[in-house]
């Protein structure tokens, strides 16, 4: 019988965001030749299709008089707790050589007439570090960074899906050594075996039902956290309120490079909130039963109006604004929907009932009146503080002066992800280079727009390692073909025994646990709703295990059968979900911190709306020297998470001489 043929490629990226292409081009610039991009699309992902109203690009500050360093940079990626101080370091000293690399290869970011990068404020930023080229930051990068790769003649191998990673060694010594795909075009195996894997999956996105991730963000991590990579900090997510409409049937604008998406997902923060639009909600069809939800929860109107207001620039939901703070309107709109199954829309045509601008805060009112926009409805306002916000959405199809715009609280962003060293090496697996969202360098909180700088700063960091110390070839070819084969076998297993079930249908399967996750691991966090949810998701995945042992198949190179790469998609998602749900599970000591809402019997009521057992737990300041690391354990089957204490920033007085003649001796890598 033939066989799948084993592709030798000595560097892959697997992925196409910002920080797999910046990582292509750098691979290339540090002399690496045999290198390609293997990828599902270059039109999908995070960084092409995601934005805000002004998307946020963070870096050292470069502008005018004010002060900054690598040290107190660090210092404020580390202010939330459970970041790992060496790699906050290595982030911030790299941030100025990332920015202008873009810089350098046109992302249009904005300067003065004497070349200064201006910069503003972003959230958790204490100086103005934060730059912008418009909503589509990302997509501008990308843009570019596409550009580039082409320029230099990088092979781009699109319509795949990678569903299984191939490692040598026993723990404690593995290396990566390749990888299984589904081409999905001609629905067929492919193998490739690599020296490096510079893995830019992204964000885990397909993990939770509300979602504001793209519909073409999926993420990876499972396919690494299977062969027991390391991880940290998963439970540390961001969630925020966000538009969610479904896109079936509408006449959107084209675009050559962003995907087609099903539903269009766009966070609703700054002006959207600013102009205070009304918040109701509908019954699960969308009609009947109109009414003003969010009123109930207020003794008084301008009270309820300045926390909308607030929401705006205080956009991901935050424990620390609970009870009383912003963070309610979050909560609000979470309860009418995952709770009472109603749906929520934004109304910008009406102001909310009895609105009046003398009631609002001083703030509200101020920030309104210097914009000019003391106008008669929330439309109005929108269109004079930010007409591209209401451009934005006719571009998609969607117009604001005829129809309400669905929103939900939905997963925005990972801050934990795989645990790199400060190469953007997994620690415990040589060769695997997590890069971008997918690397878990973040700690409770993150300032917006590290998330991009992040991942243009792993970039340069795994190039520079591989280009010096991984340029030749080690693999050993009968054992990576053995664990090639393996792979191959234990998935059609795998896929062989999931068809064969009648009752299997893989949309059905996703919804399910996309929506476990929402109702039981997203912002609000309660023990026995996370313990259930792990069982339920644990039970699944010993199915899963169980299915890809003693492969009773021969290894069918011909026709995969239809939907193999959304099959085997869910493979992965469900261990990945295993992994989160059962760091969630071990971080329940920590308390409440970052958009995390942890909840006790004993701790603080939320709302009197809501069940009484909705009680805020405290954080536990002691955890944030603390970072959760989580690990698949093969003798138990299981994953398992363990504090680890961090060590201090480090001190870097060092002497010119020394530093030199340990670059020139390259004995820091
Ligand atoms: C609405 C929204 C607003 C945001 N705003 C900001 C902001 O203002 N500032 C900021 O810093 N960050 C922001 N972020 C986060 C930031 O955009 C992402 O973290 C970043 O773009 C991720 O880049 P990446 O290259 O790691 O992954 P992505 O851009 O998501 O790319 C992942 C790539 O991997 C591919 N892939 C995945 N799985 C597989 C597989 N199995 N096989 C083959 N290919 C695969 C995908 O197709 C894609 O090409 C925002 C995110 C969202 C959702």
């Amino acid at each position: 019988m033939k066989r799948t043929p084993i592709r030798k490629i000595h560097t892959l990226v697997l992925g196409s965001g910002a920080a797999g292409l910046a990582a292509a081009v750098r691979l290339r610039r540090e002399g690496c030749e045999d290198i390609a991009i293997l990828t599902e699309d270059l039109r999908f992902g995070t960084s092409v299709n995601a934005g805000s109203d002004k998307q946020t690009y963070y870096k050292l500050g470069l502008y005018g008089g004010q002060n900054d360093s690598p040290r107190a940079l660090a210092e404020t990626y580390l202010s939330g707790g459970s970041a790992d101080p060496e790699v906050a370091l290595t982030e911030s000293a790299l941030s100025v050589r990332a920015f202008f690399h873009l810089v350098n290869l046109g992302v249009p970011f904005p300067h003065d007439r004497f070349g200064q990068y201006i910069g503003y404020k972003t959230d958790h930023d204490p100086l103005r570090r934060a730059t912008s080229c418009g909503p589509y930051t990302s997509r501008e990068m990308c843009r570019a960074l596409i550009r580039e790769v082409k320029r230099l003649g990088i092979p781009i191998l699109e319509q795949r899906s990678a569903v299984k990673l191939a490692a040598a060694g026993q723990a404690g010594e593995k290396r990566i050594c390749g990888l299984v795909a589904v081409n999905t075009l001609e629905n067929a195996w492919e193998c490739y075996c690599c020296e490096n894997l510079i893995f830019a999956v992204g964000g885990p996105g397909g993990l939770y039902d509300a979602s504001v991730y793209p519909s073409s963000q999926f993420g990876a991590i499972g396919l690494a956290l299977e062969i027991g990579a390391a991880a940290c900090s998963l439970p540390e997510s961001q969630f925020g309120l966000a538009s969610v409409t479904d896109m079936t049937g509408r006449d959107m604008k084209a675009d050559e490079i962003c995907d087609r998406p099903a539903s269009f997902r766009w966070n609703v923060s700054g002006t959207y909130m600013q102009v205070l639009p009304r918040f109701i909600s509908t019954g699960p069809e969308g009609s009947g039963g109109e009414r003003e939800f969010l009123r109930s929860y207020f003794p008084e109107l301008g009270q309820m109006n300045s926390l909308v207001f607030l929401k705006g620039y205080q956009w991901p939901f935050d424990a620390r604004k609970l009870p009383g703070g912003s963070s309610l309107i979050d909560m609000a709109v979470f309860y009418e929907t995952a709770i009472l199954g109603r749906r929520v829309f934004l109304d910008f045509r009406t102001d909310p009932a009895d609105f009046s601008f003398g009631a609002l805060s001083a703030e509200a009112r101020e920030y309104l009146e210097k914009s000019e926009a003391l106008l008669e409805t929330p439309l109005a306002r929108l269109e004079k503080m930010n007409p591209g916000a209401v451009e934005l959405y006719r571009d998609h199809g969607i117009d604001l002066a005829t129809e309400p715009l669905e929103i939900a609280l939905c997963a925005q962003h990972n801050n934990g992800g795989l645990k790199g060293t400060v190469w953007y090496e997994s620690e415990n697996v040589a060769h695997l280079f997590p890069v971008g969202e997918v690397n878990g360098s973040h700690g409770v909180t993150r300032p917006g727009g590290s998330a991009l700088n992040a991942g243009q700063v792993g970039a340069f960091r795994a190039a520079q390692k591989i280009a010096q110390c991984y340029s030749g070839w080690t693999v050993d070819d009968a054992e990576a073909e053995k664990a090639l084969r393996g792979a191959l076998e234990s998935l059609n297993a795998y896929l062989g025994r999931t068809v064969s079930n009648p009752d299997y249908a893989w949309e059905k399967e996703r919804k399910r646990f996309q929506v476990r996750m929402t109702r039981s691991a997203a912002h609000l966090r309660q023990k026995e709703e996370v313990r259930k949810a792990l069982e339920e998701t644990s039970s699944e995945c010993r199915r899963i295990r169980t299915r890809m042992k003693d492969p009773s198949r021969e290894e069918s190179p011909g026709l995969l059968p239809a939907a193999a790469a959304e099959i085997l998609r869910n493979r992965h998602l469900l261990l990945a979900q295993e992994a989160y749900l059962s760091a969630l599970n071990a971080a329940f000591e920590a308390g409440s911190r970052g958009s995390a809402l942890v909840l006790d019997t004993v701790g603080t009521p939320i709302h009197r709306l809501f069940p009484d057992s909705w009680r805020v737990k405290p954080e536990d300041p002691r955890f944030r020297g603390s970072i959760l690391m989580t690990c698949y354990d093969e003798n138990l089957a299981a994953f398992t998470s363990r504090w680890r204490k961090l060590p201090p920033l480090p001190e870097t007085d060092e002497w010119f001489e020394n530093v030199w003649r340990a670059y020139r001796e390259r004995d820091f890598y």
